[in-house]
């Protein structure tokens, strides 16, 4: 048995005893993607055996898919408790805070015997939350294909203003209507893209933190999405174009990688630097109370400029004693003074994650500094096993229209320049900022 099955329908139920240590398993009981697929909610409904359920999606996605949901499911005497997510301060889509939960929450009704989120990737973290912390089934219905969460296993939302992913459950029960999906604007599709073209950077520094830090490291995941990338940039401007059969390989390819951050139990596979962007990104436009772009797109850019700092780093090598210079010149109090400016009020979660974290300790760094000299040809030989050139995505993202540059999403140079400096704060993942921290490359100025 393979763990690169094909469509991902045949990875429900598999569980794969793998070379690397874990045996990897999505407790996904079904999916199903075809047209017309949302024909298919009142059986699976039936299946969980209740009557009533609660269905969440914003005022768009109701329109989109919610109506025919609730229709369906009421001629089949199932009964309906719909809540609608709003966006705050007059912005277009909801954001995933504490907030947002909190009124899922509080519509809640206790007679429901099961959650049906019916939307993007908004009202898929917030309704595996809900499932997780109620305790029932759920079942997805994605309007779009614009990010990769549709089955992981965590949600990604704003926990005390800091973006993060806070384990929970995955869907019980995928329902992908491609018909439904198809029709969604085409941003939303480019936005998916962008999120799967990240697994090249992703793969690549789970690779490199694999050499260096020792974090485990699975060859079969990393597989997986490096054919989910090929699948994205395959498809991507058939896809764009209007072609269904396209569009139905971006979202097998979205569906595989949520199934491979399960088996990796972690978002490694996933997400590298480029994502913190993202997060950075939408942390700052909740403190400045500004609309943030949509995370694959936000995703998208990042993996642009990702790929230009790799192909600068590939010519250069270590100097140990500048490296160690730096090192030793990390002062604290500085650091945190920089963190209070950039983050505004969640910079105290920030200061007490380095804290239990040791992310900059100088002897820590120290001890990284010498293995990646070590292996510097094998880090080299990594980035140019994994990494697409930055011209070639450049030009396929010129092709279908998702933008390549800051300027383009409503950043600046110098927003980007600064989000990539705090990327190495948010958490403690091996990534690019830390690499170039720890062979004292990080650029003059950012500190
Ligand atoms: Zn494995
Ligand atoms: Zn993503």
């Amino acid at each position: 048995m393979k763990i690169y099955e094909y469509p991902p329908e045949k990875l429900v139920g598999k569980r794969f005893e793998c070379s690397c240590g874990y045996t990897h398993y999505s407790t996904v009981k079904g999916i199903s993607v075809c047209d017309g697929a949302i024909n298919e909610l009142p059986e699976t409904v039936k299946a969980i055996g209740t009557d009533t359920v609660f269905i969440v999606a914003d005022e768009n996605t109701f329109a989109a898919a919610g109506n025919t949901a609730v229709t369906l499911l009421e001629k089949a005497g199932i009964k309906c408790k719909v809540c609608l997510i709003k966006a705050d301060n007059g912005f277009d889509r909801p954001e995933p805070t504490e907030k947002a939960l909190g009124n899922i929450v509080m519509s809640y009704d206790a007679s429901c015997g099961a959650v049906i989120g019916v939307g993007g990737g908004v009202v898929n973290d917030l309704c595996k939350l809900l499932s997780n912390t109620a305790r029932i089934p759920y079942i997805y219905v994605p309007t779009c294909a614009s990010m990769d969460g549709y089955t992981s296993d965590s949600a990604s939302v704003i926990y005390n203003g800091v973006k993060t992913s806070v384990k929970c459950k995955c869907p019980d029960y995928l329902i992908c209507d491609t018909d439904i999906i198809s029709k969604a604007p085409k941003k939303l599709l480019l936005a998916g893209i962008g999120d799967m073209c990240a697994k090249t950077v992703s793969i690549c520094e789970w690779r490199i933190s694999n050499l260096i830090t020792g974090e485990h490291y699975c060859d079969d995941v990393a597989e997986i999405m490096r054919r989910c990338f090929k699948a994205a940039t395959d498809n991507a401007e058939t896809a764009i174009g209007g072609d269904k059969n396209a569009v139905k390989e971006i979202v097998y390819g979205l569906i595989t990688v949520g199934m491979a951050m399960t088996y990796a139990k972690s978002s490694r596979p996933a997400s590298g630097v480029e994502h913190y962007y993202s997060h950075l990104w939408d942390m700052r436009c909740l403190e400045e109370n500004r609309q943030c772009e949509l995370h694959g797109i936000q995703v998208g850019v990042g993996t642009c400029l990702t790929l230009k700092k790799y192909e600068k780093l590939k010519k250069t090598t270590p100097d140990k004693e500048k490296a160690l210079l730096s090192i030793n010149s990390f002062d604290k109090q500085a650091w945190e003074r920089g963190v209070r400016k950039y983050f505004g009020s969640s910079a105290e979660s920030i200061i007490a994650l380095e804290d239990k974290e040791g992310k900059y300790d100088k002897q820590k760094c120290a001890s990284r500094l010498d293995i990646i000299v070590d292996k510097w040809d094998e880090i080299l030989k990594i980035i140019e096993q994994e990494l697409i050139p930055y011209g070639k995505l450049e030009a396929l993202f010129k092709k279908i229209g998702h933008p390549t540059t800051p300027g383009e999403i409503g950043e600046s140079d110098e927003s980007a320049a600064k989000a990539f400096l705090h990327t190495s704060d948010i958490r403690d993942k091996y990534i690019l900022s830390r690499l170039l921290y720890d062979t004292g490359e990080t650029e003059p100025g950012d500190q």
